[in-house]
């Protein structure tokens, strides 16, 4: 799968919906029968849902980073927030899972281990909000699959590669096709909602304090659902992106060429260089 266009197409030419499309033409490319790729994904399913009943029910922390996915909850119960209920609570998943990941705990790397905290977050809260069952669930990740094959296949997934808009970008763009999918927006609009999440964070580089995956990571995680949320709710409003989702994902991959080795997880750029982070790394080293 090298093209979101290659779904729109047997989109327009079966009637079928985003999701099924990508899963019918992965049938064909791998040469696995639909069931098998249907289990497979359920698996895949379990094992995310398995991490967020880990990640909420335990008490994790990085080396760096402390625990602070509960005090969301108890934001979100004492007050009015800005963000709406759906999004506190998937970020509270996501920073909650990337915690978890930090802390070693087993986690679903999708598409990476750095960004593993969106996709859940954005699934689960939708779980939580919305009237939804399993098979709608799966056909959410199997939408969300598929903008991950064509952007490893046209860019990047890699922060090493293309920076955080390759990774974390990536997830909320492939939350933003997710979300999309399970609301029973069109083709077109999952692929409007996948083209302006990335369009709105083209650029953003991998500065991880001491090479380690926890700060921006974590934070970002949470953060990063309000941007897959905001671009499935414009998709579905009807809002459209001028230039088309599969030029942005190549525009994205060009971004991520062009950023200076500094800022590719290479900790040499960015925050990873602040007085403030060398000074924690410094004492880590120390400690160790
Ligand atoms: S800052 Fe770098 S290491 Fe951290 S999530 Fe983003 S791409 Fe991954």
């Amino acid at each position: 799968m090298r093209a979101l266009s290659e779904i729109f197409a047997v989109c327009a030419s079966s009637g079928s919906s985003f999701a099924r499309a990508a899963v019918e033409i992965e049938a064909s490319e791998s040469g696995c029968s639909l069931e098998t790729l249907r289990d497979g994904m359920r698996s895949r399913l379990k094992d995310m849902e398995r991490s967020v009943e880990e990640a909420l029910s335990g008490s994790w922390r990085g080396l760096l980073v402390p625990e602070e996915a509960y005090l969301l909850r108890e934001y979100g119960a004492d007050a009015p927030s800005f963000s709406s209920p759906f999004v506190l609570t998937a970020a509270r998943i996501a920073i909650a899972v990337s915690t978890y990941n930090a802390a070693m705990g087993r986690i679903v790397a999708a598409p990476t281990a750095g960004s593993c905290g969106i996709l859940p977050g954005l699934l689960f809260s939708y779980r939580e909000y919305f009237d939804c069952d399993d098979e709608t669930l799966l056909y959410g990740l199997f939408a969300a699959a598929a903008v991950g094959a064509v952007t490893a296949a046209r860019a990047t997934l890699a922060g090493a590669s293309g920076g955080c808009q390759a990774e974390c970008g990536a997830a909320a763009a492939m939350g933003a096709a997710a979300l999309t999918q399970m609301r029973g927006g069109t083709p077109d609009a999952v692929g409007q909602a996948v083209a302006l999440a990335y369009k709105s964070i083209l650029g953003l580089v991998c500065d991880p304090v001491g090479g380690l995956v926890e700060s921006p990571c974590i934070k970002r995680n949470g953060m990063l659902v309000s941007l897959g949320a905001l671009a499935a709710d414009m998709a579905l409003a009807g809002l459209r992106s001028l230039i088309p989702p599969d030029e942005v994902i190549d525009a994205m991959g060009q971004v991520g060429r062009a950023l200076p080795e500094s800022l590719r997880e290479t900790a040499g750029g960015g925050l990873a260089v602040t007085p403030t982070a060398r000074e924690l790394v410094a004492k880590l080293l120390h400690q160790e």
